[in-house]
């Protein structure tokens, strides 16, 4: 395992210069086995190296620890490994038969990566307010829009776009960008931190789609459109909580290893945040969905990991400071967590509105 994450911290650094190389040093079988945590195991090539792995790969709480471990070395890394993406949780719970063994045999000619698109230029953290059209044409659908910091869709054969059908009504639509190349140009965007993520903007422009590509057609309003996509990224959080978590961990490390002194009261905050993750992934594990938490986890943790990163600048002699690329690297990723999943100020309407229904007040 120390071999391994050697590769994956000197990739995180190689990500912003030359993500091909950075690639190819993350090809090692106990991180692809990681980063496939959670395919179903008959689509999951690595699904024998998770023996070697000293967790319960279907328990969230140890999955939780393994993405906060792992990020104390460089979740930029992580998110830049092929694997399971949040369109593979959403695939899972509302695609029928045909989509699932669609969407997840391509894993078993790996490596492969998916993208799920929501984000649009001007109604980011509103999701009901996007203007991507699925319009009916013929037996068929068009899809037109505009899609923005769209995770790993350079590399993707297969991705979920979130689309409106017009009077409120929202899918989750299955594209294969290949499909009709010339109708989904996707382009690369310059990211401040968290490079792995790759972000890209793409511009759809009359995709043909078959209904059969719509996701949760059968299902009931109530599971479809807005109504999944709070299900699918509700689990997702306490993994950006992880990952903002693990990073303040690897930069306090690194403060002590510099010697700082005085950073008692973070480390008392870590540890407090950490014991929130766990308790909060037991939640999960005990099929109990507790959105005023998760909401308030993710906010906290990544305003902490804002907070560790400033240290370094403030803590560390200049001349020493600005002579480690790598640590300059790893504060850049800590001011990428708050824009992941929803920004802090929505995660507070969030928690707000979450806590005061399940209380049955209004
Ligand atoms: C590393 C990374 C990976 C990502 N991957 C994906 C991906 O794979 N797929 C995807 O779809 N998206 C992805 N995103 C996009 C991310 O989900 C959006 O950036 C996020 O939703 C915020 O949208 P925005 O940047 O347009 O900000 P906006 O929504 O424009 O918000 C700007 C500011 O206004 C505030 N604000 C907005 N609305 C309100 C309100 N009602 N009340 C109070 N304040 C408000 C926000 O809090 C924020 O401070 C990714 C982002 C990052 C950083």
């Amino acid at each position: 395992m120390d071999a391994s994450l050697s590769e994956f911290t000197a990739a995180g650094l190689l990500l912003e210069t030359d993500p091909d190389t950075a690639r190819l040093r993350l090809q090692d079988e106990i991180l692809l086995a990681i980063s496939h945590i959670g395919l179903p195991e008959k689509y999951n090539p690595w699904h024998r190296y998770l023996r070697e792995l000293p967790i319960d790969s279907d328990n969230f709480v140890d999955y939780l620890v393994l993405v906060e471990y792992l990020s104390r070395f460089d979740a930029s890394s992580m998110m830049a490994m092929p694997g399971t993406s949040l369109a593979c949780r959403a695939v899972l719970t509302l695609g029928n038969e045909q989509q699932q063994a669609l969407f997840f045999s391509r894993y078993l000619q790996c490596p492969t990566w998916t993208f799920f698109a929501v984000s649009e230029p001007e109604v980011g953290s509103d999701a009901s307010a996007i203007h991507t059209q699925l319009t009916p044409h013929g037996d068929r659908y068009l899809l037109n829009g505009e899609k923005m910091f769209i995770g790993g869709a350079q590399l993707a054969s297969i991705g979920l776009v979130f689309a409106s059908q017009g009077q409120g009504r929202t899918q989750l639509v299955m594209v294969e960008p290949h499909a009709a190349p010339q109708a989904f140009n996707v382009e690369a965007l310059e990211a401040y931190g968290l490079a792995g993520a790759g972000l890209t903007r793409i511009t759809i422009t009359d995709f043909p789609v078959a209904q059969a590509q719509i996701l949760g057609r059968e299902l009931s309003g109530l599971h479809q459109g807005i109504n999944a996509l709070g299900t699918v990224f509700e689990k997702h959080r306490p993994l950006v909580a992880a990952m903002a978590l693990g990073t303040a961990r690897g930069l306090l490390d690194a403060l002590d290893a510099e010697g700082i002194d005085d950073l008692a009261s973070y480390w008392r905050c870590y540890r407090a945040l950490y014991y929130r993750l766990l308790a909060l992934g037991e939640e999960y594990q005990q099929g109990r969905s507790k959105v005023w938490l998760t909401s308030q986890l993710k906010m906290q943790a990544t305003a902490f990991v804002e907070q560790v990163a400033m240290l370094l600048p403030q803590r560390l002699p200049a001349v020493r400071w600005l002579n480690m690329p790598a640590l300059q690297k790893r504060y850049r990723d800590a001011f990428a967590f708050e824009y992941m999943e929803g920004t802090s100020h929505i995660h507070r309407l969030n928690a707000f509105r979450a806590y005061v229904s399940s209380r049955g007040v209004r």
